[in-house]
């Protein structure tokens, strides 16, 4: 499970590390800060989910994703 979640807003699909407050995806209106590094308002309509993904956001969630995979495996 990596700690970063898509949200669209603005046009864009962008990726956030802030948390949700319920459920699988951020409400609509709310305020979430994304990895480029911007302030968004959530758009949860099911038509932004078709938005283009933001390439600063891309990049930066594979980063996140790498970093992720690379801390040892706690023991269960
Ligand atoms: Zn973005």
């Amino acid at each position: 499970m990596y700690p970063f979640h898509w949200v669209p807003a603005d046009g864009r699909r962008h990726a956030s590390l802030d948390k949700r407050p319920w459920g699988n995806a951020y409400p609509s209106g709310m305020l979430v800060s994304t990895l480029c590094s911007q302030e968004v308002v959530a758009d949860a309509t099911k038509e932004a989910w078709l938005w283009q993904t933001c390439g600063d956001c891309h990049s930066e969630a594979h980063r996140v994703a790498a970093a992720v995979r690379e801390v040892p495996r706690m023991s269960v």
